[in-house]
């Protein structure tokens, strides 16, 4: 089995000296964020015309990048896709025609600051704007990096009564910024009260620490997420290079904890827009006991273009997952609408063609094969009476169609029905 390289912090001549203890304290990590140019000079190799346009992108962004994430960056590559996720490019700086500063309307699914509510059965809770590193292609740079601020406390307790209210919530979903940048103590407050409403399920947090400020992860923190099971979390890491030893101790310790880890790539042009690298990516999260969960394509936030690549490439990449390697390696692409329509899967296609009997699918082989539907296929109603409980029924959308219960659905405003 491959062995994790240790990352030689070592050996960045600016860190030759931090003793390991230091090194290994997150709170040391977190004082010591790079954030201005003449520090990150002594890290990695910028030329001049590099460092005046980096000098404008600080006048409108932040930059932040631990030491441990920075320690990762090739210093002479330009490319270098740890670098490219850290530090600005004057790209950033440019406005695409389609660019939007929500384009997910996550403001606009907002019933209450800090709260997205935009499936039936979970929300979103920010508590958080503050990251420990801003990563160049985050969607929600509306909100992150540009106010160094946690959510008062005033808000979060409006948050938590919306939450207590709507009893149809049956996942919260603990986000930010980062929510591993809030001590043991305040998050464990949180989490206490999420916890102790009745109608909540599970509890989420997403973080990005495994991957870029690793030490965050400590077993004082970890047993105190264990004890508030079931408890889930979902990670962000984007290349294989991000997958060292630290990082693996940080997702083993939280699998051991049994809190299960998933994993969310965003699809990023020269970083991880390739099938091979993608392989490598989700066949190493396995092994650090991370379970691929989705693959994001990169939306339409404000000054991240230059990130983007094609729908095509993702389709491209499950095409290069599916049955070439587990299923457990082989995540959900999404796209995640403009305006608030939430992830949308897409995938290559694997029907050819349907009768009323069969099925002609094709296999990631190319073999051509068909499925027979049984004759009888209509289900007959065991009287479990599980539907009696609206929980477990899907009234609206496309489901609603299937079940029966309406004809179609048509838009608000439909032209034709003002006709008359
Ligand atoms: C992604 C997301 C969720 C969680 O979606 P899952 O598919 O359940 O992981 C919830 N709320 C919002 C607003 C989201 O964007
Ligand atoms: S950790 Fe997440 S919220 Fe923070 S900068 Fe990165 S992508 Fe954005």
């Amino acid at each position: 089995m491959e062995t994790y390289q240790k990352t030689d912090y070592r050996s960045v001549p600016l860190f030759r000296n931090v003793e390991p203890g230091d090194w290994n304290n997150w709170k040391w990590q977190l004082k010591n964020v790079i954030r201005d140019i003449p520090t990150l000079k002594k890290i990695i190799k910028i030329d001049r015309e590099e460092e005046s346009e980096l000098k404008l992108c600080l006048k409108r962004f932040r930059m932040g990048i631990t030491p441990y994430y920075a320690s990762l960056i090739d210093p002479e590559y330009k490319r270098c896709p740890i670098r490219l996720q850290a530090v600005p490019r004057i790209n950033e700086l440019h406005d695409d025609t389609e660019d939007s500063d929500d384009p997910l309307g996550e403001d606009t699914d907002s019933p209450e600051p800090g709260i997205t509510h935009r499936y039936p059965d979970r929300v979103l809770l920010l508590v958080t704007r503050v990251c420990s590193m801003y990563c160049r292609h985050c969607t929600r740079r509306r909100l992150v990096g540009d106010e160094d601020t946690h959510l008062g406390s005033v808000n979060l307790e409006n948050c938590l009564e919306y939450i207590r209210r709507h009893k149809e919530v049956r996942d919260v979903l603990i986000s930010g910024g980062d929510p591993l940048m809030l001590d043991d103590t305040k998050l464990e407050t949180i989490i206490r009260q999420i916890h102790m409403i009745k109608h909540v399920e599970i509890i989420r947090l997403g973080t990005r620490t495994p991957v870029v400020m690793p030490q965050r992860i400590t077993k004082s923190l970890v047993s105190m997420l264990k004890k508030y099971h079931p408890f889930y979390i979902n990670t962000h890491f984007n290349h294989p290079k991000e997958i060292t030893s630290e990082a693996r101790k940080a997702c083993e310790r939280l699998a051991d904890a049994g809190i299960p880890v998933g994993n969310q790539s965003v699809l990023l042009k020269d970083v991880n827009d390739c099938p091979s690298i993608m392989k490598k990516l989700m066949q190493g999260l396995l092994m650090i006991r991370v379970r691929p969960y989705y693959i994001y394509q990169c939306d339409l936030s404000r000054g991240i273009s230059h990130f983007r690549t094609s729908i095509t490439k993702g389709m491209e990449i499950i095409e290069n997952l599916r049955g070439h390697t587990t299923g457990m390696a082989t995540p959900t692409f999404v796209v995640d609408a403009p305006g608030g329509g939430g992830k949308i899967p897409v995938m290559p296609n694997y029907i050819l063609a349907q009768s009323d009997r069969r099925f002609a699918l094709r296999n990631y082989e190319g073999v051509i094969t068909t499925y027979t539907q049984p004759e009888d296929v209509f289900s007959d109603c065991g009287q479990c009476h599980i539907c009696d409980d609206d929980k477990y029924k899907s009234n609206d959308g496309i489901a609603s169609l299937l079940k029966g219960d309406k004809l179609c659905l048509e838009p608000k405003n439909l032209k034709r029905r003002r006709r008359f």
